[in-house]
């Protein structure tokens, strides 16, 4: 998961009291399953979740929970996820809370510290995976056991499931295994995931973020065909200028600027925070103003592929030797596109766009048409309940991610997913994926209150 939202903003606010956080024994053990995870080499290509799921599972045993409500199993003997059920009173369709247990590799040389050691150093949590997403890993097991431990009865089950490869993506993932081979084992009515972030500007809190849909990922390849021949006796027609000016005019070509519901309440958000000089044109964005957008969408980059599907040229390849005409000229044109666009939309007006027959274009690889979650009012207000309780003043900031998630094949298995984590990161000093990667000691603990108390609001009888 990679996320960045511009914020520019002046209003600062919001610290915790250390009286709202969990008693010391909670906070310790929440320490100890987090300290275990991220020293447990996951990568997503070197590494094994087993080993992840197999602790938990450990811990799960020997704070009470029945074999019978734990489920360990992947799609190979290294991709294991775990799940496991917290039985409610069955009122309601059970929650699903969701996290990974993989991580992006790390090498030992690019880091200051090692990246599979667990170190406490000036105030931060450093090892790969101490943001994404062991932290939100740790906490649902940590607080899991602690409703257990408390005797807490809530009307719905809760279940965890913690998946393996969500970095590699694909087919391999193990959300995606998990949907087809063990649907009723997670099935719920919505689920909570990793994707929305408490941002901070330095060590301040300014937003709560929200996460409510999320772009869907297409690649298209580019194809021009041509008989080629010497290049000693050039014709126009030629396969690398067929393809370059396609290339060229979809470089001139924007999609159509628009909001959806999650987007205009994104920019009604970012309004209220914005002090600069954007702020009349954030706020006219969600009464339609198109002139408006074009103004958002020109200011940043982040803007632009919130308010419009994007495709852009990333790959490029042709020509058999320096001194034969072409035969074959291809690119790759990858496309974020918004909730609302369909695959056939998109890809009639490339063709459009490029407007030459010669240039042949389909779909390369996997598509999932991820749709939006429902703005529902009942996971809305539980958020903003608790956010106000633990940071009183901090706004609420319902967006769209850019980017992905396992939530997409959530939405599309019909069960609604919400970003939401409650942990603060620096928005300009971001490290998941990089190196040194890091949680603030404060976040990590200000977390485990927020998803305990936000769990147990949207568990409790009504
Ligand atoms: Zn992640």
């Amino acid at each position: 998961m990679i996320l960045r939202i511009p914020l520019f903003l002046a209003a600062f606010c919001c610290t915790v009291s250390a009286a709202t956080l969990a008693p010391q024994a909670e906070q310790k053990l929440a320490h100890d399953i987090y300290k275990e995870l991220v020293e447990i080499k996951s990568g997503y290509t070197t590494g094994s979740t087993t080993l992840v799921a197999d602790a938990v599972a450990a811990r799960l045993r020997a704070a009470g929970f029945p074999a019978a409500d734990i489920f360990e199993g992947g799609p190979s003997p290294k991709k294991f996820n775990v799940v496991v059920r917290y039985h409610g009173t069955g009122a309601r369709k059970p929650i699903l809370l969701l996290a990974h247990e993989d991580v992006v590799e790390a090498k030992r040389e690019d880091w200051t510290t090692d990246p599979f050691q667990f170190i406490e150093k000036d105030g931060y949590y450093y090892g790969r995976g101490t943001a994404d997403d062991k932290a939100q890993a740790a906490l649902w097991i940590a607080n899991l056991i602690r409703y257990k431990r408390e005797g807490f009865k809530p009307d719905r089950d809760i279940i965890v499931a913690l998946t393996a490869d969500e970095e590699g993506g694909g087919p391999f993932s193990g959300i995606q295994w998990l949907i087809k081979n063990h649907k009723n084992l997670i099935d719920a009515e919505f689920c909570l995931n990793e994707g929305g972030m408490v941002e901070m500007v330095g060590d301040k809190n300014v937003s709560n973020d929200l996460q409510v849909s999320e772009k869907w990922y297409v690649d298209f390849r580019l194809e021009v065909h041509n008989k080629g021949g010497h290049s000693s006796m050039p014709v126009p027609d030629n396969a690398i200028y067929h393809l370059a000016g396609a290339l060229d005019r979809l470089g001139h070509f924007a999609f159509p600027l628009k909001t959806d519901e999650v987007t205009k309440a994104y920019f009604v958000e970012m309004a209220k925070l914005e002090t600069g000089a954007m702020k009349p044109q954030l706020a006219a964005i969600a009464s339609g103003s198109r002139a408006a957008m074009q103004k958002v969408a020109e200011s940043s980059a982040m803007w632009n592929s919130m308010l419009r599907t994007t495709c852009v040229a990333t790959q490029i390849d042709g020509g058999h030797a320096r001194n034969a005409l072409p035969q074959l000229a291809g690119a790759n044109v990858n496309c974020r596109v918004l909730p609302g666009d369909t695959l056939d939309y998109v890809q009639s007006t490339l063709k459009k766009v490029f407007a030459d027959d010669q240039v042949s274009i389909k779909v390369d690889g996997d598509v999932d048409q991820a749709a939006g979650s429902p703005m529902r009012p009942d996971i809305l207000k539980a958020v903003n309940r608790v956010t106000d309780s633990l940071w009183p003043g901090l706004p609420v900031v319902p967006m769209m991610l850019t980017g992905a998630t396992d939530g997409r094949y959530l939405r599309v298995a019909g069960i609604p997913t919400y970003g939401i984590q409650g942990l603060g990161l620096d928005r300009d000093d971001k490290r998941m994926h990089g190196r040194d990667e890091r949680m603030p000691v404060k976040s990590f603990y200000e977390g485990q209150t927020f998803l305990y108390e936000l769990v147990k609001v949207l568990s409790s009888p009504q």
